[in-house]
């Protein structure tokens, strides 16, 4: 959390030069895992800005992309996005407020509504990046071969490069990894995902509905983002009841949970080492 820092005269400057108008520091908000973050005022506007000292190229370029495909799926609402720049992404102020009693179903329901949209195949039209790690997304024909190449691979690989995983979890991993294509579908529905469906990226608006943010999009099998949010907890069992009475899932999710909750799971150990690798052995031991 880098919630203490304040947006620097500099940093206000180039969201101002980019917002088009004169803004100005209204407060400092606790950041997130990856970024800091301010409210500012753009000429009576409320605008949500956050900032990167030191950014991963085109980190907020492909988040602004993301929150557009989001939005432009017209199911839940998603900050409408102001100004980008090489540090820093601004946009609609979202003033939080308690969830209203439907909040639940009216998230599992558009979710559900947001799956619902397709990519002709799976992938995104450009590359992302999740917190700070790279996220390939060239389009596949087939979600094994996506799984494996744009995913699990190039994430063991960069965990491996970074000394973040043993020797004996990577063979796991690898073994796993080897029998994919009798884990997971080779072409189910390539869904629009939000990515990085966690609690902590699920905000309630000043209506008190869902709002979706910090995305890293791209077209995937949707139990992807379910299992995402099982993960890490935070959502509740009206939540997917809403779910799945939208859209009912396939049997075997729970089976196939285990496989989706990899990636997230390698991320987190590139991101934050340590406890995650025993999380991800376990993972791992229950599908071999
Ligand atoms: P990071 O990329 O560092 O994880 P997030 O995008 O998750 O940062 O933002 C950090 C926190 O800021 C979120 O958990 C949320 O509470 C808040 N936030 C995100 N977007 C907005 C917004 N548009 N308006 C108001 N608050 C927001």
């Amino acid at each position: 959390m880098h919630g203490e820092d304040p947006l620097s005269p500099e940093h206000l400057a180039r969201v101002s030069a980019g917002l088009g108008v004169e803004a100005r520091l209204v407060q400092t908000l606790p950041g997130g895992d990856i970024n800091r973050a301010a409210l500012i005022d753009a000429a009576g506007e409320p605008v949500f800005v956050k900032w990167n000292a030191d950014p991963v190229d085109r980190m907020f370029a492909c988040e602004a992309e993301g929150l557009s495909a989001l939005r432009d799926a017209h199911t839940l609402r998603v900050p409408k996005v102001r100004a980008i720049g090489p540090d820093f992404l601004a946009m609609e102020y979202i003033a939080s407020a308690t969830a209203a009693p439907d909040f639940d179903e009216k998230l599992g329901r558009g979710l559900a509504a947001l799956h619902r949209v397709r990519g002709l195949r799976f992938g995104f039209h450009q590359d992302g990046v999740l917190g700070v790690v790279p996220q390939p997304n060239a389009w596949a024909d087939s979600w094994v071969a996506f799984y494996r190449h744009r995913r699990v691979e190039p994430l063991a690989a960069e965990a491996e490069r970074r000394g973040s995983l043993s020797g004996a979890t990577l063979k796991t991993l690898r073994q796993v990894t080897s029998r994919l294509g009798s884990l997971i579908p080779a072409g189910p529905a390539p869904s629009r995902l939000h990515g990085d469906l966690w609690s902590g990226n699920v905000m309630a608006s000043e209506t008190g509905d869902p709002v979706l943010v910090d995305p890293a999009v791209f077209h995937g099998h949707r139990e992807m983002d379910l299992a995402m949010t099982e993960l890490f907890g935070g959502f509740s069992p009206r939540f997917y009841a809403a779910y799945r009475e939208a859209w009912p899932l396939e049997p075997g999710y729970e089976r196939r949970r285990e496989v989706y909750q990899i990636v997230p799971l390698l991320i987190h150990v590139i991101l934050f080492g340590g406890p995650y690798e025993h999380q991800l052995r376990a993972c791992l031991s229950r599908l071999s």
